[in-house]
Order: structure tokens, then C-alpha cells, then sequence
């Protein structure tokens, strides 16, 4: 069983300090949820664990394993087992998923090694069965005129190919709709299970809906402020955020 461990880590971007100190623990088959206002470091935190070069941690530890990332480039983090998933997915003209795909694969082997084409494509069909994904689609460019829906396929494809310890993913539900959802949903809960630790950063609830978190925290201002199970979501939808902002004014009080 994997653990990603999330001790004290402070980011600043461009000399401003960001993520103020946060703390988490993600266990293998652990649904995480991270909740919280606009602007508040959500996706600061997940780029900053992915290792994106414009954030910087100042300090604090990030382990996968009990190891120590933090000194790993981001495509070295990607093969030791960090997927982020895009907010924001680019568009590839020209480069079919299937051959996409297989690119990444190539990419975490060793120099010199070779993916193995038909043994490549078996796990292809196999993956895109377990999501029920047609045939057809691997066979379109990366994202080109992709629907929401689809882009949100093509990413959960992406991630059941590359078996990540823990999967990053910050949604930008504001624009899927409810297909998209539902895609997003069914792949993280196919892919459930004790070998996939799972960070899903939300503003809205609804997502939380279809994949039910086993742990909901908030974020304020850089800070888990608050944690709880998926109870937790629903008192945020039905009363905002500014109770928690109050909660937090009083206590320092
Ligand atoms: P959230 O995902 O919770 O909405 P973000 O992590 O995107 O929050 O942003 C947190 C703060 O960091 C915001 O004040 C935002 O303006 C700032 N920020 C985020 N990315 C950058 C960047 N690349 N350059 C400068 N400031 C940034
Ligand atoms: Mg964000």
C-alpha cells in the first residue's frame, strides 16, 4: 500500500507565499477531498507536489513511500508515481491518443528499453474495457475538438495506463457538465482500490457526489482550516465558507 505524505510545506510563487503550512497524510485506496474559496492554493498545492517549476517550496516534506520527492524533477515524480491531472488539458493536433499514450509508457522506461507494441496495445483494449471506452477513440488526436466529456476520457485513460500511486486531480467542475462528471466518476471509482491514493481538489459538492471521499478537508488562505467526512461537503454547500472564516476569527480571539 502506497502513502503520500504531506508534512508542514509552505510554496511561495514568485516570492509570495502561497501554501502556508499544510499537512496530509493520502493512504492507498484513500479518497481525499480538498474543498475550499477561489484563490485560496487548491491548485497551488497540487502543481507544487507535481513539481511545476514556477512553484516554489520553501519548506516542509512531501513523501511517496517514506522517499522524499521534493528533489525529483516533475517527470521523475510522474514515474515515481504523481499524476496530475489537468485543469486546463492542451490539445495535440495530429497525435492520436493510442500513440500518446504509448509515449508516455516509453517515456518512465529506462534507456535503451522498448515498449513491447502488441503487449502495449493488450494492455490498451484491456484498460479501455475496464472504462468503457470505444475502440474508436484512441485513434483521434490528443483533445482536438474534444468535448469536455471527452477530455475528461482521454484523461482518465491516461491515468488507468500509467497506475499511479496518487492521482492529483484538480477539477475545474465549474465547467464540465454532468456527462463529464460521470466520466470523471465511474474511472476514479473503477481504478478505486488499495494500490491508488486519490486528492481531488473541488469547489462545488457535486462532485463529491458520485465519487464519495472518504475524508473532506478545507482549505482557507494556504491552511487546511478544517477536516471531516463527506458530511462535511454537504454542510459547505448548504452554508458557504463564511462560517468557517468566522469559526477561524473567533478562535483567534
Ligand atoms: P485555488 O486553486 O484555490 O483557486 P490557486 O492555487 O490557483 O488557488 O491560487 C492561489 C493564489 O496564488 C492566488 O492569489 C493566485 O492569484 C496566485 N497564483 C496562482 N498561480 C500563480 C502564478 N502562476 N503566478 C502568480 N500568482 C499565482
Ligand atoms: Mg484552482
Amino acid at each position: 500500500m502506497s502513502q503520500l505524505e504531506i508534512k508542514n510545506l509552505h510554496v511561495s510563487i514568485a516570492d509570495k507565499e502561497i501554501v502556508k503550512g499544510l499537512s496530509l497524510t493520502i493512504k492507498g485506496g484513500e479518497v481525499h477531498a480538498i474543498m475550499g474559496p477561489n484563490g485560496t492554493g487548491k491548485s497551488t498545492l497540487s502543481k507544487a507536489i507535481a513539481g511545476h517549476p514556477d512553484y516554489t517550496i520553501t519548506s516542509g516534506e512531501v513523501l511517496l513511500d517514506g522517499v522524499s520527492i521534493l528533489e525529483k524533477e516533475a517527470d521523475e515524480r510522474a514515474r515515481a508515481g504523481i499524476f496530475l491531472a489537468f485543469q486546463y488539458p492542451s490539445e495535440i493536433p495530429g497525435v492520436s491518443i493510442a500513440n500518446f499514450l504509448r509515449a508516455a509508457l516509453q517515456a518512465r522506461l529506462a534507456d535503451g528499453e522498448e515498449i513491447d507494441a502488441s503487449g502495449y496495445y493488450k494492455r490498451l483494449y484491456a484498460k479501455m474495457d475496464l472504462l468503457k471506452i470505444d475502440r474508436k477513440f484512441t485513434s483521434r488526436a490528443v483533445n482536438d475538438g474534444f468535448s469536455g466529456g471527452e477530455k475528461k476520457r482521454c484523461e482518465i485513460l491516461q491515468m488507468a495506463m500509467l497506475e499511479p500511486k496518487v492521482a492529483l486531480m484538480d477539477e475545474t467542475d465549474s465547467g464540465l457538465d454532468i456527462d463529464a462528471l460521470r466520466i470523471v466518476a465511474d474511472g476514479v471509482n473503477t481504478m478505486r482500490g488499495p494500490g491508488l491514493g486519490v486528492l481531488l481538489i473541488t469547489h462545488y459538492q457535486r462532485l463529491l457526489d458520485y465519487i464519495v471521499p472518504d475524508y473532506v478537508h478545507v482549505m482557507y488562505d494556504g491552511r487546511i482550516v478544517k477536516s471531516g467526512d463527506k458530511n462535511l461537503a454537504h454542510e459547505l454547500e448548504a452554508k458557504g465558507y463564511d462560517w468557517i472564516k468566522k469559526e477561524l476569527a473567533s478562535a483567534k480571539a
